[in-house]
C-alpha cells in the first residue's frame, strides 16, 4: 500500500471506470486508479478515457465528464461519453464568439 497525499480528479480509469487520484506530495507523482491500482508516471490521459486511442493514435473522441443527471442506480459523478459531430461544431462555435 502506498502512502501519500492524493488529490481526486475529474477523471476515471478506462480499465475499470475508478476514479483517479493525483498525488500531490512529491512533485511529478503521477496518478492512480483509486479503484483497481493502476498507475501512470506522466499525464491522467494515460490511464482515463480520454485517452483511449486506435492502433493509429487516432483519438477516438471518448471524454470524462460530469454526470448530468446522477440517479440511484447510475450514481457516478464522473462518466465516459463519446463526443459527436455536434459537441464539436458547439465547441467551434464557441471559440468563434469574437470578445468584447
Ligand atoms: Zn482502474
Ligand atoms: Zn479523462
Amino acid at each position: 500500500m502506498t502512502v501519500g497525499f492524493y488529490r481526486i480528479t475529474d477523471h476515471i480509469c478506462r480499465e475499470c471506470r475508478g476514479r483517479i487520484l493525483e498525488r500531490v506530495d512529491v512533485p511529478g507523482g503521477g496518478f492512480r486508479c483509486s479503484n483497481c491500482g493502476a498507475t501512470v508516471t506522466k499525464a491522467v490521459e494515460e490511464l482515463c478515457a480520454c485517452g483511449m486511442r486506435i492502433e493509429s493514435a487516432a483519438d477516438l473522441g471518448f471524454r470524462c465528464e460530469p454526470n448530468p443527471e446522477p440517479t440511484f442506480k447510475f450514481p457516478h459523478e464522473i462518466i465516459v461519453r463519446k463526443r459527436t459531430p455536434e459537441d464539436t461544431a458547439a465547441a467551434t462555435k464557441q471559440i468563434a464568439i469574437p470578445l468584447r
